[in-house]
């Protein structure tokens, strides 16, 4: 340790901090890249009908690059910990060796992830460490390492104890740890990558799939695990329509949703894509319009948001008769006369025409209740409710849509 310099250490650190940033640009980015590429593929595969905003996005990518310092930090104590002799680091290797201690370090990754998860989720206090993650509802590749301070030592920490227990090559850290953030990004792409029949093959089962750990995202409660299935399923803590939940990403009824052989042939391009993609952040913040059925704050209408040209249109698609008084489906209050016995069923009643910084757009909404059209701007909230304030001249009206399922716009 006497002949290691403060130099020595400082480009150790950057060393690692920066490979560890790049691999998590490289990842994350691919599959972010290869989303946008492939839209209506990934469209045909959303698991929620909200999309991550541009603001999301920002805030993972911060959030991620703190949790890389802190890993780098963790990196730089095995260094130190081999110095002291503490830890083993082996110098030979076979491939049956690299094999074995690859796969045992990721299953015990996925049992402490499990369970540190789970305490996390089990008081309130603990929660406040872990809520920034959850802050992702409708995660992006980017929520890969979207954790706090907190949040980040306790992932970090698995390695270097791992270390000090187990013998292992520096390659087989390499391999893990490029494992977990290819895993991670995966299980956060907000789209099912993985093919239809992977959650039933006897093979493949038993493997965590994007919809398993985006349910989790969406609804807290279930699917703590992170690469596989074992432990929600022997405690019980899988969510009750995993299974269904998967099979419904893949027929989003969009008549593009390829056959389960293409799905096979999409989920190779994009792995083998992570490998090679280096330019992920291009053209991404051009996405991220509002997608996706939409429910008013009375339940009574759904709208579809979808693109109509260069902007995006909120067509009226459902109407709930009976929380509308049983209104008559025409309508009625449009105040052009000649427009009053149009259906509503159909209509655009939103036109996002132009995009505004923080993922705020402005257009117009048309409001049947009143028959009339106001200026208004639309912005997806934190919380996933879309908030649209409604003017006519001076009088504004601030409205809350919720995102509910597609079937709802069917
Ligand atoms: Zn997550
Ligand atoms: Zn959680």
């Amino acid at each position: 340790m006497e002949s290691t310099t403060l130099a020595d250490l400082l480009g150790i650190w950057a060393f690692i901090f920066v490979e560890d940033f790049l691999r998590y640009f490289l990842v994350a980015g691919a599959l972010a890249y290869l989303l946008y590429r492939f839209g209506a593929w990934a469209d045909s595969r959303r698991i929620q009908p909200r999309r991550a905003s541009a603001a999301d996005r920002r805030r993972e990518q911060r959030y991620s690059a703190l949790t890389i310092f802190i890993f780098s930090l963790t990196g730089l104590s095995i260094f130190g910990l081999s110095e002291l002799g503490l830890v083993h680091l082996n110098t030979e290797f076979t491939a049956l060796s690299l094999f074995v201690e690859v796969v045992l370090i990721i299953v015990a990754h996925d049992a402490y992830f499990y369970w540190m998860h789970r305490g996390l989720h089990a008081s309130r206090r603990l929660m406040r460490v872990h809520a920034l993650h959850h802050r992702s509802r409708t995660p992006s590749p980017w929520a890969a390492y979207s954790f706090s301070a907190g949040e980040a030592v306790l992932e970090a920490v698995f390695l270097p104890i791992y270390a000090l227990l187990m013998p292992m090559h520096g390659i087989t850290a390499f391999i893990f740890t490029s494992h977990m953030i290819i895993r991670n990004v995966l299980g956060h792409a907000g789209v099912e990558v993985y093919p239809r029949w992977w959650p039933r093959h006897p093979l493949t089962r038993w493997m965590t799939t994007t919809t398993h750990h985006d349910l989790h995202h969406a609804e807290f409660k279930h699917n703590f695990g992170l690469y596989f299935t074992w432990w929600d399923r022997w405690m019980g803590t899988e969510h009750p329509h995993y299974l269904e939940r998967f099979e419904q990403a893949h027929r989003a009824g969009n008549p593009l949703t390829p056959k389960a052989g293409t799905g096979f042939t999409a989920l190779t391009v994009m792995v083998v894509g992570l490998c090679f993609m280096t330019h992920g952040t291009v053209a991404l913040a051009e996405t991220g319009g509002i997608s996706g059925c939409w429910s008013n704050s009375a339940h009574s209408m759904h709208v579809e948001f979808r693109k109509c040209g260069s902007a995006s249109c909120g067509v009226l698609k459902n109407i709930d008769r009976e929380r509308m008084d049983n209104k008559p489906l025409s309508d009625s209050r449009n105040t052009r006369r000649r427009l009053r016995k149009r259906a509503l069923l159909g209509i655009n009643l939103a036109h996002l025409t132009e995009r505004q910084p923080n993922n705020r757009w402005r257009g117009t909404l048309y409001r049947p209740d009143k028959g009339i059209v106001q200026t208004a701007t639309f912005k997806v909230l934190d919380n996933g409710s879309l908030k649209i304030r409604a003017c006519s001249g001076h009088r504004c009206k601030s409205l809350y849509w919720h995102p509910v399922d597609t079937a709802r716009c069917e």
